[in-house]
């Protein structure tokens, strides 16, 4: 499940993974290319997003929001699968 996709809207593409945990796709704060950061919780994706932002990426507010909502529900350590 996506929290937001490469597009007009957005530089990042970050993804709730099926095996647990978070995956920043592509991660530009690497330097690597086509590197993918592995992600244990939300809190830490929300700290993530918040330093692709930081850099001058954008990232969607929608994508902020529904992790906001997720920490809220599930707690910071997010889902347990
Ligand atoms: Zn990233």
């Amino acid at each position: 499940m996506s929290y937001c996709r490469l597009g007009p809207d957005s530089d990042v593409y970050a993804i709730r993974h099926v095996d647990g945990g978070y995956r920043c796709c592509g991660c530009s704060l690497t330097g690597l290319y086509n590197y993918t950061v592995h992600i244990a919780t939300p809190t830490e994706l929300l700290l993530h997003l918040q330093a692709h932002r930081a850099a001058g990426d954008m990232v969607p507010r929608y994508a902020m929001d529904r992790l906001r909502d997720e920490i809220r529900e599930y707690g910071r350590a997010g889902w347990a699968e």
